[in-house]
């Protein structure tokens, strides 16, 4: 189905399920709420109930400082409560960089000359080899839209090529999807590749920003992108994470827009976001971020993370190395379930750093500390890196992730999981140092696993990790 029909069926239908106006008018109106409905709605967001977009505008726009307190503290009780001190590591893997759309904000723009490259087989072996190497499982392919350089039967040979590896260590066990809004035949395809979970930012939700920055291409029809995770859903991929630009247009109008679309997702396929992302707009090649007049201030930011958390408990929340340390530190407090490490925003941009070359990439990284870096003081931290991906290999997506998360099982799941892994992750690229303490962070969670028989079976993997006799355990 074309863009121009899909578009037609909507308007035809009503069913564009983001109106400008109505958002506009939610947020004047939102004002209005009292401070006892904003302090009903926070009841419920400590009940780990959630809340709906009507609730979260008040929340929003609210100034009492108390409130705002409140909303941090409740934020970081959902983290510690549901996400425990895990953190997923992920990093993301750039294979094309040739692009037909002219995104005001991003350096691929095809109206910007350098010497656009994808990569040949050969070439992503080895940067998967590195990213293996830093002990990376999860990947996120990325890569801009040309039907012509980039059709998705070279995505598809991607995917192949990466779960076709093995390594001493194992092989990378989830490749996640950031690729352009295409059909439904196409997501079809992804599907039967087996991706993890297909990531789209709709950079977003303000129509006419969405149209002023989109200056050609097909990523410039605003409903065709917006309805993108329908056709995902309708091929059968049923983990689709959100996300937009935070410094585009009015963040607030932006997290109101991430969750009338997260309603749309939940009324229509029974399931919303799996992840929301949260990237905010970085310097550029080719671009000058004092052009855009809606950048976040650090303290809004971690504000809208904070709401974000407390309206979706359920969805894992991602940042990336757009983040400095100390933002990244903060915002896992509020919520963050999943962070990049060791990232490069460039095709080839692995391989390259193995050499020394200089970088040429999408945006430049605020957090160019290594992989082994992030994970050991996330642990100093306090956190536990969880390099898991048994949910997606275990068949547990969509709606049969959420029933898990909403059962409160997710800790005799996923806290064994984190475990595991960390310990492999340990034993395989840690020094002595790194597993000393891996070993201590360890042994401090094994307590918390509620479930008995998981909690002797996760000794039992733990121990046989450590003396090398298996591996690639999970539950
Ligand atoms: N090309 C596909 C698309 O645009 O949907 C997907 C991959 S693109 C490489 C990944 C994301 O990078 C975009 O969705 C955009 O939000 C983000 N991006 C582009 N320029 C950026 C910038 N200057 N700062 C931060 N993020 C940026
Ligand atoms: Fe291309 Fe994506 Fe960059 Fe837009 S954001 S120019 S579609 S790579």
């Amino acid at each position: 189905m074309t863009s121009a029909v899909y578009r037609a069926i909507l308007e035809n239908m009503g069913t564009h399920f983001i109106n400008r106006e109505y958002v506009e008018n939610l947020l004047g109106e939102a004002g209005y709420a009292g401070d006892e409905a904003v302090s009903r709605s926070l009841d419920k967001a400590e009940r780990f109930q959630g809340l709906n977009h009507r609730e979260i505008a008040a929340l929003l726009v609210n100034k009492n400082p108390d409130h705002l307190a409140r909303i941090f503290n409740i934020a970081g009780e959902i983290k510690r409560h549901i996400y425990g001190n895990r953190i997923v590591m992920f990093a993301p893997l750039y294979v094309s960089d040739y692009c037909v759309n002219r995104c005001a904000y991003c350096s691929f723009n095809c109206g910007h000359g350098f010497g656009r490259r994808k990569l040949t087989m050969d070439e992503l072996r080895e940067e998967v080899k590195i990213l293996e190497k830093m002990g990376h499982k999860r990947l996120a392919l990325e890569a801009g839209e040309s039907e012509k350089e980039c059709p998705i039967g070279y995505i598809l040979d991607c995917i192949q090529t990466i779960y076709g590896m093995k390594f001493e260590n194992g092989e990378i066990r989830r490749v996640n999807v950031n690729i352009a809004a295409t059909t439904t035949e196409n997501y079809r395809k992804l599907h039967e590749a087996g991706i993890g979970t297909y990531i789209l930012f709709q950079e977003t939700y303000h129509e006419p920003t969405y149209d002023r920055v989109h200056l050609a291409g097909p990523k410039k029809d605003f409903a065709w992108h917006l309805t993108a995770f329908d056709r995902a859903q309708e091929a059968g991929i049923d983990d689709v994470g959100g996300g937009v630009l935070f410094g585009l247009a009015d963040p607030y109008f932006e997290v109101l827009g991430l969750m009338i679309h997260n309603e749309h997702l939940e009324e229509k396929y029974h399931v919303g976001f799996h992840t929301i992302s949260v990237p905010r707009l970085c310097p550029a090649a080719g671009m000058n971020i004092a052009d855009f007049p809606h950048l976040v201030d650090d303290a809004t930011f971690a504000k809208l993370v904070a709401i974000i958390r407390i309206a979706v408990p359920f969805t894992g929340m991602i940042l990336s190395t757009r983040e400095s340390h100390e933002m990244r530190k903060k915002l896992l407090q509020l919520g963050i379930s999943q962070v990049s490490a060791g990232s490069s925003t460039e095709v080839g941009g692995y391989a390259k750093r193995e050499c020394n070359e200089t970088a040429n990439p999408q945006f430049f990284v605020n957090d160019d500390r290594s992989a082994l870096e992030i994970v050991s003081e996330l642990m100093d931290d306090g956190y536990l890196p969880s390099f898991c991906t048994a949910c997606y290999r275990s068949g547990r997506t969509g709606d049969r992730f959420m029933s898990l998360a909403k059962s409160g099982q997710i800790g005799n799941v996923c806290l064994p999981n984190a475990l595991m892994t960390l310990s492999e992750y340990s034993m395989d690229y840690g020094d002595d140092a790194f597993r000393e303490k891996s070993t201590a962070a360890i042994e401090k969670e094994i307590p918390h696993i509620a479930n008995e028989e998981v909690r002797m079976k996760t000794v039992e993997n733990v121990e046989k990790i450590r003396c090398g006799s298996g591996r690639d355990f999970f539950v």
